[in-house]
């Protein structure tokens, strides 16, 4: 008898253009689906979203949800809500800077080196919650 297979988990970073916040956000994001959990954490277009693209809003409707924002007004998460989804794991990325002091983001094209290093600790630290969500609990 074969394992059920796991769902997955739709990732949705805001674009925070010009904003290290944001840009870290886009850095956390990609970490998580390209190297931490590829196959299972699945990136979803946030301007997609915007323009009520058929797949993108099906991909967030059906999936467990994790958002990444990089500032209070949470574009990504309410994205997501604007479609009627409550988001399983929203996070503002300033909670990753608050957990490592000594990795402090900075630049907003290309972050510097402790940013891409705190972009790496936080999708690392964030693959227990994917596989959790994964299987179909709460985190
Ligand atoms: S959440 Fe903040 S940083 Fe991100 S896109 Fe929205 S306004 Fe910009």
């Amino acid at each position: 008898m074969g394992e059920t297979p796991s769902k997955q988990v739709a990732v949705l970073a805001c674009s925070g253009i010009g904003k290290t916040w944001g840009a870290l956000a886009r850095e956390t994001a990609l970490e998580l689906v390209e190297r931490v959990r590829p196959g299972v954490a699945r990136l979803i277009c946030l301007p997609l979203l915007v323009i009520n693209d058929t797949e993108a809003r099906q991909a967030v409707l059906e999936h467990p949800v994790i958002t990444l924002d990089g500032c209070p007004k949470a574009c990504a998460r309410k994205s997501a809500e604007a479609l009627g989804k409550k988001v399983e794991h929203p996070l503002e990325t300033i909670q990753f800077y608050t957990a490592h002091r000594d990795l402090k983001p900075e630049g907003v094209a290309q972050l510097n080196e402790a940013g891409l290093k705190l972009a790496q600790v936080a999708a690392s630290e964030l693959a227990a919650t994917v596989d959790r969500l994964a299987a179909g609990e709460q985190t």
